[in-house]
């Protein structure tokens, strides 16, 4: 039987939860943080209940002990409170809560959770891609298949809502959410990799971001010279743009990258890519798959060829997307045309299909499409890394991103 710890000062609440919970499970129970955090360490239970506001170690100190210890930091915890603002539950789910959920409860639903979290129910992963385009937006009759839009990637994680890039394919993406979640608020994380034009063009464009009704936080990496906030602010200054960004009426946070980022069951984390400015690339681990996002990136080797020194870095790349279920990867140019284009910040066909064979990636994804790339040359290009895949004898599953096409895990 699984064993479950239920950590709350109020005695009615543990006494209810064990009726609740005993037909089902193994029940400890623990009146505050202390003898929590204790009763955790000695009792390795398959998940922890834990109330927020106990004396001795409030709730979120519990959560952060837990996840900070080699032996429990995978323990899911779903947190009880009668505490229902949105900030709570939103720094809840930052410090790694797997799942929250507001007193007084409806029995069946809390039992619900309490088995998908300890039955261990992988929450479904789907992936859809807005914008797979590179550079600048290519609508029109050419692009119809791969798409015109800019960088954008939507990432469900059960009622998890991740969000990478902002290109221009983020505005379709915000009608479709205002049609999902009607006047339902909407709670989202948006990861930034860098914050080139066509990486953020569609921010001002994404409507949910001026409802107040709706929670954002924004992640990207401190610029070169000024902060991710102030980047982002820059391209709606008035020489730009009619409106400011203080006209974005929901409850938004813009949060410079600083470590790896727990997101209840999912883990976000991020290396530097060898791009112009800052930019990096990011790894996002859910339960069910782990998808990693590297846009834009031009190999060292490629670049600087100097050896050991540079196949070094090259080597680290691969490992921060070794395994991944899907690796979405620019890749722009062609041999030929990277003739050209050298010291552009982008890669080829061949560097990306080489990159995702030695970190053993099982689908790769090619993205960030060159604009001068029409529907024709990207079929005639994912053809031809199929054949190299082959030839090489690489278990490998690639395919040419397009715009509006979803997978699911
Ligand atoms: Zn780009
Ligand atoms: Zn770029």
């Amino acid at each position: 039987m699984k064993k479950i710890l239920v950590i709350d000062d109020d005695p009615e609440i543990r006494h209810l939860l064990i009726d609740v919970l005993r037909p089902h499970f193994e029940v400890r129970t623990a009146e505050d943080g202390v003898a929590g955090l204790t009763a955790a360490k000695a009792e390795k239970p398959d998940l922890v209940i834990l109330d927020l506001l106990m004396p001795r170690l409030h709730g979120y100190e519990v959560l952060q002990l837990i996840r900070q210890d080699e032996g429990l930091r995978g323990l899911p915890v779903l947190v009880v409170s009668s505490k229902s603002y949105a900030a709570d539950q939103e720094t809840a789910r930052k410090i790694g809560a797997d799942d929250f959920i507001t007193k007084p409860y409806d029995i069946k639903a809390l039992l619900k959770k309490v088995q998908e979290l300890v039955g261990g129910a992988k929450p479904p992963v789907t992936l859809r891609f807005w914008g797979t385009r590179g550079s600048i937006p290519t609508p029109g009759p050419r692009t119809e298949r791969y798409g015109g839009n800019t960088p954008c990637v939507e990432l469900r994680v059960g009622d998890q809502l991740i969000i990478i890039d902002a290109g221009s394919g983020i505005r379709e993406l915000g009608r479709s959410l205002m049609r999902e979640f009607q006047a339902r608020p909407i709670s989202a994380d948006l990861f930034i990799g860098h914050t080139h034009w066509d990486h953020i063009q569609g921010l001002p464009f994404f409507t949910p971001l001026y409802l107040p009704q709706n929670r954002f936080t924004i992640h990207g990496a401190h610029g070169a010279t000024e902060s991710f906030a102030d980047v982002l602010r820059g391209q709606m200054s008035h020489q730009y743009f009619p409106v400011d960004m203080k006209t974005m009426s929901s409850n938004l946070s813009i949060v410079e990258l600083d470590g790896p980022l727990q997101l209840g069951q999912t883990k976000v984390s991020y290396h530097y890519l060898n791009h112009q400015g800052i930019n990096v690339g990011f790894r996002i681990e859910t339960p069910a798959a782990t998808v990693c996002y590297l846009s834009d990136h031009e190999p060292y080797g490629r670049l600087n060829d100097r050896g050991e020194f540079s196949a070094k870095e090259d080597d680290a790349v691969a490992r921060f997307v070794w395994g991944a279920s899907l690796l979405i990867c620019e890749a722009q140019y062609t041999d030929e045309e990277y003739k050209s284009k050298r010291s552009w910040g982008h890669s080829t066909f061949a560097d990306v299909i080489g990159l995702a064979a030695k970190a053993e990636v099982k689908q790769l994804a090619l993205f960030h499409h060159d604009p001068e790339h029409t529907d024709e040359m990207m079929d005639g290009f994912v053809a031809s890394c199929q054949e190299l895949i082959h030839g090489r004898g690489y278990r490998l599953e690639c395919f040419g991103a397009q715009e509006g096409a979803a997978l699911h895990f």
